[in-house]
């Protein structure tokens, strides 16, 4: 939307909760177009208006997307009374209503999309698409051709549960095996459930890769950055 409320605007852009937005205007510490604005209905045209809190321009950022490699012991949601989240992480966001693309485990690590993008998400998580994801893992056993052909064919995780077909890979094949895993479905703790089917058990999971969206070598764990232009029209 190009237009909208001048105390959403200042919510959405994480000056405070609606009615604290709605005090500070009443104050005098809202302007627009250098004049001070007390109606929260007041419209504001994000491409034409010049909003100020405090002196201060507020510039509107409608979508934000950033691609995180995630680090161990940070969970994947939005807030949790104990751990810090994968949103805690983003330092720059405009907005404060992002969220993970779906999630990964707290011991996993890698590619995070976050976006506040509800119709990219879809996209990306509808079963329908069968968007791809790789991960890299350590396994503790010895991944066989024999794992390979089940993973191809469909592994039994439950009596309710057979996962789609998926392409095992094998890096390196020994006590602690190495493997790339693609899967096109993304049910709870999948890879490891996968695994666990064959009776191996992975150590440590990784995920590389989302449909066409590559995690970025140049990300160190922990780190992260907006997506590119070329990344973003590509997912679309
Ligand atoms: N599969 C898992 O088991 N865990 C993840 O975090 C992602 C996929």
């Amino acid at each position: 939307k190009e237009v909208l409320r001048l105390d959403k605007y200042l919510c959405d852009m994480g000056i405070g909760t609606r009615s604290e937005v709605k005090t500070y205007m009443k104050k005098g510490r809202v302007t627009v177009n250098d004049v001070i604005v007390k109606e929260p209905e007041k419209k504001i045209d994000i491409n034409k208006d010049l909003v100020t809190f405090d002196h201060n321009k507020v510039g509107y950022v409608s979508y934000e997307y950033y691609m995180l490699n995630k680090p161990a012991g940070v969970v994947s949601a939005t807030s949790d009374n104990t751990c810090d989240t994968v949103i805690d992480l983003i330092e720059s966001a405009a907005r404060k209503d992002l969220f993970p693309v779906g999630r990964l485990d707290k011991d996993t690590e890698g590619l995070l999309l976050i976006t506040n993008d509800g119709a990219l998400t879809h996209q990306l998580l509808s079963p329908k698409k069968h968007v791809g994801k790789v991960y890299y893992a350590k396994v503790r056993g010895v991944v066989t051709e024999e794992d390979v052909r089940i993973f191809r064919e469909g592994v039994v995780i439950s009596e309710d549960f057979k996962a789609l077909p998926a392409e095992l890979v094998i890096l390196q094949s020994d006590e602690i095996s190495e493997i790339e895993l693609t899967i096109y479905e993304g049910k709870f703790h999948q890879v490891k459930r996968m695994f666990e089917a064959v009776e191996k058990e992975v150590i440590y999971l990784k995920r590389l890769s989302m449909g066409i969206l590559k995690l970025d070598e140049n990300l160190a764990v922990g780190e992260y950055r907006e997506l590119t232009k070329e990344e973003l029209l590509s997912l679309k």
